[in-house]
């Protein structure tokens, strides 16, 4: 079984071609980091007519890179949401005219649970787990219990924690996207203990027993220290002390968050071998990953955190999540409709 995949629901256009033996055969994403650099954030209509620009080019890359022709797919998956919606259509409306053309089953694929079913693609993991999804737009604990079966443990009130970090080194002054900038900035600390106790910050929602996040405060209180600071361009020291000790309170919230979580889920499910799984693009940060695989050894857990590249938007975890659905023999109409909303918990029976 082999299967292409299509996304484009943010500002990576992406295609990819995965076989049901857990072979990437190709996997091809262009970002559009150029393209929204000026705006200091992705525009969506912006990120549509490039997705629209570059698709047809990276879908014949990754057919060329597989060495496969349209004839030899079992079929098209596509992301149908949640995202920006005109880039979202141009993904969905290129997997849907290959599939009528080619005669090829369709499958519609909700992002967020590609991302989800990623670590069975690399990693070959059973259910149920336990999964940390950060990225620049969502956070959320959720539990995977079988395809399409989804439990929403925990989420942001407010910002994503992806945003909170873009937000807050963009106060700092750092170039975006700004998370993988502020965590450079923070190598740059020489005395941690001094630098938290300089730009002491608040650890949102922690010791609450809901799983809930909050960060949009986190952000202020980075706001109110730099207006604080001399005006103009902040110190290289300053930019490095503020980013560690930012980085010290995301990991503290983290790990109390995550605890309880990891907590609840022996005491749900009883797994013999239970893990912990860290998706989207924040993922990348190795001081998180660094903080939960601590907390993951010390409770039992086992940390699953794919390879950087399949952790931030891709086009191989759609297929993945399309050869996931197309191994039970679900495939869908090809009038299912672009949603800029989704849930993860409204999958169940679609
Ligand atoms: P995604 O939404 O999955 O495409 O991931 C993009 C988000 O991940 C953006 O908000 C980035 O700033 C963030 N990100 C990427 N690398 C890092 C990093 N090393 N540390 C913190 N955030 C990061
Ligand atoms: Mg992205």
């Amino acid at each position: 079984m082999i299967v292409l995949g299509i996304e484009t629901s943010c500002d990576e256009t992406a295609a990819a071609v995965i076989r049901d033996d857990r072979t990437i055969m190709s996997n091809l994403v262009l970002s559009q980091l150029e393209e929204h650099r000026a705006f200091g954030g992705v525009v969506p209509e912006v990120a549509a007519r490039a997705h629209l620009d570059h698709l047809d080019t990276l879908i014949k890359g990754a057919m060329d890179d597989a060495g496969i022709g349209f004839a030899d797919l079992s079929g098209v998956a596509a992301t149908c949401g949640p995202g920006l919606i005109g880039g979202v259509m141009v993904g969905m409306m290129a997997a849907k005219a290959i599939a009528a053309a080619c005669h090829l089953p369709f499958i519609a694929i909700n992002h967020l649970e590609a991302h989800a079913l990623t670590p069975r693609l690399t990693d070959d993991l059973e259910f149920p787990y336990l999964l940390l999804l950060v990225s620049g737009g969502h956070t959320q604990i959720l539990v995977a219990e079988a395809v399409g079966v989804y439990r929403h443990w925990g989420g942001t009130m407010d910002d994503a924690l992806g945003e909170c970090f873009d937000k807050s080194a963009k106060l700092m002054g750092l170039p975006y996207p700004g998370g993988p900038h502020l965590e450079q900035a923070a190598h740059g600390c020489l005395n941690p203990a001094a630098a938290c106790a300089r730009f002491p910050l608040p650890r949102p929602l922690k010791g609450r027993p809901e799983l809930d996040f909050s960060f949009s405060g986190l952000k202020t209180a980075v706001r109110a220290h730099v207006d604080k600071l001399p005006p103009g361009d902040l110190r290289r020291e300053d930019v490095a002390d503020l980013s560690y000790s930012f980085q010290d309170a995301i990991c503290d919230v983290l790990q109390d968050r995550l605890g309880r979580a990891l907590i609840k889920f022996k005491a749900t499910y009883q797994p013999t071998q239970p893990s912990l799984v860290l998706a989207g693009g924040v993922a990348a940060n190795l001081r998180i990953r660094a903080a939960l695989t601590t907390l993951a050894q010390d409770n039992g857990f086992r940390l699953v955190a794919p390879p950087v590249k399949l952790c931030s938007d891709n086009a191989a975890m759609i297929a993945w999540a399309g050869i996931e659905h197309l191994r039970l023999g679900h495939t869908h109409a090809l009038n299912v409709a672009a949603r800029p909303r989704w849930p993860l918990v409204e999958m169940e029976g679609f």
